[in-house]
């Protein structure tokens, strides 16, 4: 089996591998179009959703990619592997899964981990109405985290605030400052919008679709970036101790759920995420689930992370440059190293496949 059956080089040829991953298995689908978004070549972006095995069913898991654009085309691959080498031509009687492939679109076509508006959709899951979560260490550190021209001065003169920062705060304070969110900064990292996104809105109608009838609910939400090179890492968010926590922990492993320290540091509070959101949208009904990160460069992705924003907003573009420094940043994300992309395919089928014996064997009653 050669992985190129599965990764794809660009939004348009994912979505096509997942459609035809979808046909082969009979699933059923449905297309969310982006309403005035379109691909660096004018190609349409949509939110593709494929439903499989019992559709009915009180029992369902969710599959989501590509939440941060780029990331995507790992979360994709694993989508599409789970449809061709798992068991979705197979189901058990009494589950379904709903698979969203690229909930973000227009990053995922346009190599950006933010939305169309440079939004984090993995922080934009608040409640717009109230006064948004403060970050004022974020607001410190901005101006070294935003390039005005990208180079190794730049990257020094960002490790030097964040050495200075750091000797004050720690690595913990510093590690969380930067990652958990920020709401004042329409131009920097992890901004989580002004009101909801697009993709946010969408999700909630493809959830109130789709998912009327289940009672049980799982969700696995495919990532990149967090762990060690190559391998899962996982974010549980149900309350320490709760049920759904225990559910996650007898399907995925104690030494995977249980005290998860992202590069070795605490795990940030983070704002907004889709798991946040997807809690709200079903309401009193249990999620059992995970945010599933492949891991990268590990606690080096610091230091590309600007690299997005930089090319969003300031590089040249049509240079050499330009093209060098996107393929950077896709590495970064989703390594072009193919033993990378085997064994993230290799366990995200079996992870998969967990959640999904998992979900069918389980006969507590919400
Ligand atoms: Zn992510």
């Amino acid at each position: 089996m050669d992985h190129t059956h599965f990764f794809a080089a660009s939004y348009t040829q994912a979505r096509a591998k997942f459609i035809h991953a979808v046909q082969s298995v009979n699933g059923a689908l449905t297309s969310y179009p982006h309403p005035d978004q379109k691909g660096p070549n004018g190609e349409l972006l949509s939110i593709d959703v494929a439903h499989v095995g019992d559709v009915a069913a009180e029992k369902q898991l969710i599959l989501i990619s590509g939440t941060h654009g780029l990331e995507g085309y790992a979360g994709s691959a694993a989508q599409i592997a789970w449809l061709t080498l798992g068991s979705a031509a197979k189901l058990p009687a009494g589950v379904g899964v709903l698979l969203i492939h690229g909930l973000n679109p227009y990053g995922f076509a346009h190599f950006s981990r933010t939305t169309e508006n440079n939004v984090d959709l993995n922080r934009n899951f608040v409640d717009h109405d109230q006064a948004h979560p403060a970050n004022p260490d974020y607001d410190q550190l901005h101006p070294h985290l935003k390039a005005e021209d990208w180079g190794w001065e730049f990257l020094d003169a960002m490790a030097a605030a964040e050495t200075h920062y750091r000797s004050e705060h720690g690595a913990d304070a510093l590690f969380n400052a930067r990652v958990k969110g920020q709401y004042n900064h329409p131009d920097g990292l992890f901004y989580g919008g002004q009101a909801r996104e697009w993709s946010n809105l969408t999700l909630q109608r493809i959830i109130e679709e789709h998912l009327a009838p289940a009672r049980q609910i799982a969700l696995i939400d495919w990532h990149t970036g967090l762990g060690q090179y190559g391998e899962p890492f996982f974010l549980c968010f149900s309350p320490d101790h709760s049920a759904e926590y225990q559910q996650a922990v007898a399907w995925w492993g104690e030494h995977r759920i249980s005290n998860a320290r992202p590069h070795g540091l605490s795990r940030p509070n983070y704002s907004g995420l889709v798991f946040h959101g997807v809690s709200r949208f079903i309401g009193d009904r249990p999620l059992v689930g995970a945010v599933i990160e492949f891991g990268t460069r590990e606690i080096a992705m610091n230091k590309v992370q600007p690299l997005d924003q930089w090319l969003r907003f300031r590089a040249p573009r049509n240079t050499e440059g330009f093209d060098l420094l996107q393929l950077d940043l896709r590495d970064a994300y989703v390594p072009f190293s193919q033993e990378w992309r085997i064994g993230a395919l290799r366990q995200s089928v079996e992870i998969t496949e967990q959640a999904v014996v998992g979900l069918a064997t389980r006969n507590d009653r919400p």
